[in-house]
């Protein structure tokens, strides 16, 4: 058979096709061919049936194409032309199972069913043709119907065709741009984050048959390699490190950060041999590198290499996902490196935290031996003297006094507080009538309280059952919470209420004082935090009362909770559980 595409309106041939009225493009190549030497034969004697087929499909403005008689003789109109690539115009008259054979595992089970009788349809189904000079992947919505003579006999098959390769290739490319980002997202340091991007991505081995990351030495000399999927690390194109200053054939990362952040190398072979890998036996040729700069850095932290699939065109909706991806891959490490930073902060605070209760502790140690030094004689001299000493000398005394055994008290809380952090306390739980305890140790207030002119209302009904505590902690507990109230309320009330409510038991302490401004509230428990120009009644106070308040009450399976405010007031409510729990 010969084909001609140029169109000659003479009957040089045997038969004209006069008959075939309009099909654009396919219509005029088709009455132009010599169809004598086909198994068609001559196309004046075409049959009835296969004439109005023809005619029916080449005037159709969807692709369709026909399976001719015993041969598959494959006629097609000018929508199915596309779909045929390089291999027309010789597919036209050509067996349709030669000319789709590449397709055949995809199709070939629809086509025998046609054949046989019964109309099959298969919905953007995955094969690969070979029609631009390689295996190419595509996808497909078509159906076979059987074409019947007047003796009820299959003589063809009619075959409309839609051709759905961008709309599936792009649905997945989206799916791995999204899959990339929930992967990514919680990694912790750029190492990990670059891991995490590997991974996710060794699930689109379809359009990205490998990725190398590699990780820019503090030095800037050179990279090495820290995740990958489809390539083994260390192989001739997945080598452990990648020296940045030399010119041997490797990955050109250096040129791809001098260049605007992307290379596209397509000389892999020339690079590497042949360089193959899942899903497919042909070697890669076309590779991206991507430098990726996180915005507010200066340099790259680190390169992406994608090998792109030999199973599709490069086109620019392929270069253009890899473009994409290469941004989300950015997102992934930006955030991967804020998240590290952020630790190393954390870790450089509490590092700082540590030396100072190291430093409290130590000190609140050498403190406690000259203090009580001072104190027992100061006692001493307060008992023997205390008739005969004039009233203002005694005063000064008691002042001593006073103020050594408040730097005790200071200095024994912070013990306390770094006994705690070091676990070296142990509590000691009794069953205890809490609300006796707690009315005693809040009546110990009520001079201090009558003295500065407030209120204190105890209200500490009996509770229906004893609580374990430990009773040096939560005389703690109450102690701190009162001293507070005491030191930053100046007029009004201080009330102390013990509840039962079924299976725990609540104390709330509250005040009619300065109160504590919203946005330092959840951090008053914190170590060594305090609001900054709170007025108080005595400077005194390191920050780490209710730091200790707030152990304590972990240690009793309990909690507490603060709530005020300023210029009104403050309330802290604690929980216990009652029994031993
Ligand atoms: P300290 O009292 O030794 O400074 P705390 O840990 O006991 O440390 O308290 C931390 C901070 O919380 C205090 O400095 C104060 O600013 C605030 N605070 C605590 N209790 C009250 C209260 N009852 N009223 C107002 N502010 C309070």
């Amino acid at each position: 058979m010969t084909h001609t595409t140029e169109v000659s309106g003479t009957a040089n041939h045997p038969g004209s096709g006069d008959w075939l009225i309009g099909g654009g493009i396919m219509g005029q190549l088709i009455r132009s061919m010599d169809w004598s030497q086909t198994p068609l034969g001559p196309i004046d004697h075409w049959p009835a049936s296969l004439r109005t087929t023809v005619s029916l499909a080449i005037n159709s403005n969807f692709p369709i194409s026909l399976a001719w008689g015993t041969h598959h003789t494959q006629i097609y109109n000018d929508g199915y032309w596309p779909i045929c690539g390089d291999k027309h115009p010789y597919a036209m008259g050509q067996d349709f199972t030669e000319c789709w054979a590449s397709a055949w595992p995809a199709i070939g089970a629809a086509f025998d069913s046609a054949l046989a009788g019964t109309t099959a349809f298969l919905e953007d189904q995955r094969m690969f043709l070979d029609r631009h000079g390689y295996l190419e992947e595509t996808f497909f919505t078509f159906s076979f119907s059987p074409i019947y003579d007047q003796d009820g006999q299959v003589v063809g098959l009619f075959h409309p065709v839609t051709e759905t390769t961008s709309k599936m290739v792009g649905e997945r490319r989206t799916r791995i741009l999204r899959d990339l980002g929930a992967h990514g997202f919680g990694a912790q340091t750029l190492e990990s984050g670059q891991r995490q991007a590997a991974e996710s991505l060794a699930q689109a081995r379809f359009d990205l048959p490998f990725v190398l990351f590699y990780q820019l030495a503090d030095d800037r000399q050179s990279a090495r390699l820290v995740a990958q999927t489809g390539l083994v690390p260390g192989g001739v194109a997945s080598p452990q490190t990648i020296d940045l200053t030399s010119h041997a054939r490797s990955w050109p990362l250096a040129e791809a950060a001098a260049s605007g952040g992307t290379v596209a190398v397509d000389d892999l072979h020339a690079r590497f041999g042949d360089l193959i890998c899942e899903p497919y036996p042909e070697p890669i040729n076309t590779a991206s590198v991507y430098a990726i700069m996180p915005p507010g850095q200066a340099q790259p932290v680190c390169y992406m290499v994608v090998g792109l699939s030999p199973r599709s065109p490069i086109n620019e909706a392929y270069t253009s996902f890899c473009d994409l991806l290469a941004s989300a891959v950015t997102t992934v490490i930006a955030n991967a490196i804020a998240h590290q930073v952020e630790r190393q902060r954390a870790e450089a605070l509490e590092a700082i935290d540590r030396a100072k209760t190291a430093f409290f502790s130590n000190v609140s140690h050498e403190f406690r031996t000259p203090l009580t030094l001072l104190l027992g004689p100061l006692e001493d001299e307060l008992a023997e003297q205390t008739d005969r000493l004039p009233a203002t000398r005694r005063a000064r005394l008691e002042t001593a006094h006073r103020n050594s055994l408040r730097l005790l008290k200071l200095v024994n809380t912070l013990l306390d507080f770094t006994r705690l952090e070091t676990g070296r306390m142990q509590a000691v739980y009794q069953p205890t009538d809490l609300a006796a305890l707690t009315s005693a140790l809040a009546g110990s207030f009520h001079a201090a309280c009558e003295r500065v002119g407030l209120q204190l209302q105890v209200d500490c009904a009996p509770l229906p059952q004893p609580v374990h505590v430990d009773h040096d902690m939560w005389e703690k507990i109450v102690l701190n919470l009162l001293s507070n109230a005491l030191k930053f309320t100046f007029a009004g009330a201080i009330s102390v209420k013990l509840l039962s409510l079924g299976r725990t038991v609540a104390l709330t302490v509250q005040d009619t004082g300065v109160g504590i401004p919203a946005n330092e509230l959840s951090q008053i428990f914190d170590r060594f935090h305090r609001v900054k120009g709170t007025q108080g009644r005595s400077h005194e106070g390191t920050g780490i009362g209710l730091a200790l308040v707030q152990e304590l009450m972990t240690l009793h399976g309990g909690t507490i909770q603060a709530s005020s405010v300023v210029g009104q007031g403050s309330t802290f409510t604690l929980t216990l559980p009652f029994g031993a729990d």
